[in-house]
């Protein structure tokens, strides 16, 4: 077990894809798991089950992220209920795609994937920072994007989300350092989830190097890193897990 202090992690979208599979490796390294979700009772019910299967703690906490009302009443009450306990670290990873042209794309296409991706990351992360600044420890880890770094044809709205967590990431790395906390991001390629359904893995996978779609662990897997005690000399870094994919 890498903390044997059994703190909290907040992982945002954890109900279902990449979100869960994080959830489930922070939690076999010992951290007690708060579980956000938007919507979806029924998965992030088995995502529950899952985690406290491993015998920490964990609870669900439903709340939209684009909402900075809603991010700041739940982890308000939370902390209110929960005296001297500490989340120490926070995994921005909620996130939706709504893939247009520019020359179609809606107002609400635009706002709704900045609001999840990029306001998002600024709600849960005003919110929890000034914990970590009080407890002078924390490990920030944003799920961005190949499509932030590269720019994707018919995501422009999600890759300036992505591109804009990503300066975020550097911005903040530089702020906290010296508070002893770290702000890292991890860039997915193509992960087998419910994002990437209608992508068709053989149209695809010859471009990529490794020569497959990625799973949700071995994006966790570096999660995991970024969000250990052991992360302590790396910040503001982007780290691609894509199968090689030239970016
Ligand atoms: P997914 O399977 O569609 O899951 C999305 C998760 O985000 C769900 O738990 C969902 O909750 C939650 N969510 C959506 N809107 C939310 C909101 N407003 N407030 C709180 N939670 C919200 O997606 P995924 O593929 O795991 O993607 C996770 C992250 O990785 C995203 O940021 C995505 O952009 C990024 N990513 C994914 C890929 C990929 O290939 N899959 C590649 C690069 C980056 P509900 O279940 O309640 O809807």
């Amino acid at each position: 077990m890498e903390n044997s202090n059994q703190k909290w992690a907040l992982v945002t979208g954890a109900s279902r894809g990449i979100g869960r599979a994080v959830s489930y490796r922070l939690a076999q390294s010992g951290y007690n798991l708060l579980l956000n979700y938007n919507s979806n009772d029924t998965e992030a019910g088995k995502a529950l089950r899952e985690i406290l299967g491993l015998g920490v703690k964990a609870s669900l906490l439903k709340f939209d992220v684009s909402s900075l009302e809603q991010t700041e009443k739940i982890l308000g009450d939370w902390f209110k209920n929960n005296p001297g306990e500490q989340i120490e670290v926070l995994v921005n990873n909620a996130g939706i795609k709504k893939d247009n042209l520019l020359m179609w794309m809606t107002e609400n296409e635009w706002n709704s994937v900045m609001d999840i991706a990029a306001g998002g990351f600024f709600n849960v992360t005003r919110t929890l920072i000034k914990h970590m600044l009080v407890k002078k420890y924390g490990r920030i880890v944003n799920v961005v994007s190949l499509s932030g770094i590269k720019g994707l044809p018919g995501q422009t709205n999600y890759s300036a989300s992505k591109a804009a967590v990503i300066g975020a990431t550097k911005a903040l790395a530089q702020e906290v350092g010296r508070r002893g906390i770290t702000v890292n991001a991890v860039a997915p390629g193509f992960i087998l989830t419910d994002m990437t359904e209608g992508i068709n893995e053989k149209d695809y996978k010859a471009l990529i190097p490794v020569g497959r779609f990625g799973t949700t662990k071995e994006v966790a897997d570096v999660v995991a890193f970024f969000a250990s005690p052991e992360c302590s000399y790396v910040t503001g870094q982007v780290i691609s897990v894509n199968g090689g994919l030239y970016t």
